[in-house]
């Protein structure tokens, strides 16, 4: 029998956690603020920037959305978060990836106070994660990963986790963070990617078993052991005339193949997806705590 992780019950069981955090926060005068940035009108982006608005509202969170224009210079969104790293009432900053190609996104969040960065890129932060410091920012996606696994009551102490894909948004971050000496952590983790030399027989010895890799039902029933977890990642369009967009979403995992081996499985959509928004209002309630406390 499949157990089915359902990443928006979760989500929203994150979410009744986050709003005691914020009604205490409000109480001592805070509301936790965040700004989303959006430059350019990639419509994925934009759909991105939406939800992660409307939940900030629906939280009751400060929110800001600012939109600027595809053409935008480098200099000027570095000012533009410039002037968003100084305003009290913004405690996270996050600028919608991918940018248009006239700006240099890694400059970008070296730009960023890193006590802002709730997506968690700045060096610094992934400096602090690396060395298990507990107030670095996580990214969203990992972070949510860990969520999902610590609720469902898996534990990743001591078992194999593999991660396929080594992006510094999921796979790398993944792995630090399950690897870590501390709850939720633990796991002896194997990083598997492009290059990897006999990726089944990799796989099929997890425990765990992560799929970020951005390829449509890539994992196959061969890539995974009887009894394993699988955590699915991926977010990939594939055509379908059936639906009225013309596309649908699947994950990196061929579900239907995969799902009757596993002790508990993801499903796309809800499940790390969810997840990732939550993180982000989590780590914007973190910051906010962060500086009150300061
Ligand atoms: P990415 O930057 O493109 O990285 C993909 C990784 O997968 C790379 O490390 C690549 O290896 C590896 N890979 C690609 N093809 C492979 C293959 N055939 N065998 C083994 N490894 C392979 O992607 P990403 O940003 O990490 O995203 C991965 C997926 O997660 C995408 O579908 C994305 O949409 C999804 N995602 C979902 C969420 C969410 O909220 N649920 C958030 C972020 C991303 P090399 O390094 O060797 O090239």
């Amino acid at each position: 029998m499949t157990n089915l992780i359902d990443g928006r019950a979760i989500a929203e069981k994150v979410y009744v956690d986050l709003r005691n955090e914020i009604a205490q926060l409000k109480s001592k005068g805070v509301t936790p603020g965040i700004a989303v940035v959006l430059v350019g009108d990639d419509p994925a982006s934009r759909a991105y920037v939406r939800s992660k608005d409307k939940m900030s509202r629906e939280l009751g969170l400060h929110s800001v959305k600012l939109e600027l224009p595809t053409t935008t210079s480098q200099e000027e969104l570095v000012a533009r978060v410039d002037e968003l790293n100084r305003d009290p009432q913004v405690h996270g900053i996050l600028v919608q990836s991918p940018p248009p190609k006239q700006i240099d996104e890694a400059a970008i969040v070296r730009a960023l106070d890193p006590r802002k960065d709730v997506d968690g890129f700045h060096p610094l932060n992934v400096a602090k994660l690396a060395m298990g410091d507990e107030t670095a920012f996580v990214p969203c996606t990992p972070l949510g990963v860990q969520r999902l696994l610590i609720e469902s009551k898996i534990d990743v102490a001591g078992a194999h986790v593999v991660v396929l894909g080594r992006s510094m948004i999921v796979g790398k971050p993944v792995a630090l963070l399950l690897m870590q000496k501390a709850k939720g952590g633990d796991a002896t983790v194997t990083v598997a990617h492009s290059r990897t030399k006999n990726l089944e027989e990799v796989t099929r010895s997890a425990d765990i078993l992560i799929a970020a890799i951005g390829r449509a039902h890539f994992v196959k029933e061969n890539h995974v052991r009887d009894g394993a977890v699988v955590i699915d990642v991926g977010i990939n369009r594939v055509e379908d005339k059936s639906d009225k967009r013309g596309y649908r979403l699947v994950g990196d995992v061929a579900f239907d193949e995969v799902a009757p081996k596993c002790k508990a499985i993801t499903p796309v959509p809800g499940g790390v997806g969810p997840m990732t928004i939550a993180m982000l209002m989590s780590n914007t309630v973190k910051a906010a705590k962060m500086f009150s406390a300061a």
